[in-house]
């Protein structure tokens, strides 16, 4: 009888969509399962093991147990992925860096949140801000066919393919017309695709949610969006819907 690979899923600080996304792999699930065995995924089982040579990692760090934490998962893992927008750059989470650390505990949890520690709160930020990330599955939350590609080469020993183009392409693709026709703004250009430009496809524009391609000419594409009525702070606002990780946090936490 082989020895199938180990695999763990952790869930830091998130919605926890993108496991959830996995678990909607209901036809893959029972072939993935003849190749890997599955010892730790919250959502699904209550078993635990410490014993795992991949760790899967959903979800952006915003507590300081959650740094303990991560250090553990990458002492054991062999191979670190991150899971999606929370972890791989931070995502929606890295909203609330803009605020004091102890405003948000109080408006969160009222006057009382300030006393518990367990309402503790420190900046938002993705997993490779604390621990070496081996890949990265994007999205929010992340397409199934990707994880099931990155799942594949790893399984296969081939190194995961990231796509490093941007929307527009999948976009072209699609057949969309082009949102700026319509008079609005989308942050196609300088993301990363891999998502089939769904959101446009669906009547949306891009909001960036796979993070930016290798080398995005921000530059320009800030002055397209100021040039299509857009003022200074209503792009510095949908840079960091999903980008807040890189602007200046205000906290000193
Ligand atoms: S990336 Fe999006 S869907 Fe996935 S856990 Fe974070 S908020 Fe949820
Ligand atoms: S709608 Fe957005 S993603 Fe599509 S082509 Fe236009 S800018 Fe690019
Ligand atoms: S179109 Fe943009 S916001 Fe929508 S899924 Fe793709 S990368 Fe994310």
């Amino acid at each position: 009888m082989s020895i199938k690979p180990k695999a763990a899923f952790f869930s830091f600080t998130c919605c926890e969509g993108c496991q959830l996304m996995i678990l909607s792999c209901e036809k893959e699930l029972p072939s993935i399962l003849e190749h890997i065995e599955i010892v730790n995924f919250r959502e699904a089982m209550t078993e635990r093991s410490e014993d795992y040579q991949a760790a899967f990692i959903e979800g952006s760090v915003s507590k300081r147990e959650e740094i303990k934490k991560l250090k553990k998962i990458r002492e054991k893992a062999k191979v670190v992925v991150a899971l999606g927008a929370c972890s791989a750059i931070g995502g929606l989470n890295c909203l609330k860096n803009r605020f004091q650390m102890d405003y948000l505990r109080k408006e969160v949890y009222g006057q009382d949140g300030l006393k518990f520690k367990a309402f503790e709160t420190i900046p938002a930020r993705p997993i490779d801000s604390i621990i070496h990330v081996d890949y990265y599955i994007h999205g929010c939350p992340i397409p199934k066919k990707e994880f099931l590609s990155v799942l594949t080469s790893l399984l296969m020993g081939s190194v995961p393919r990231i796509v490093n183009h941007p929307v527009c392409v999948d976009c072209k693709i699609a057949g969309n017309i082009c949102v700026f026709e319509k008079g609005l703004t989308c942050l196609g250009p300088i993301t990363r695709a891999g998502c089939d430009a769904v959101c446009i496809t669906y009547g949306c524009v891009c909001w960036g949610c796979r993070g930016p391609v290798d080398d995005p000419n921000t530059a320009a594409h800030k002055e397209t969006l100021l040039r299509h009525g857009l003022s200074a702070d209503d792009v510095s606002l949908a840079l960091s819907l999903y980008g807040a990780h890189k602007t200046k946090t205000t906290s000193k936490n």
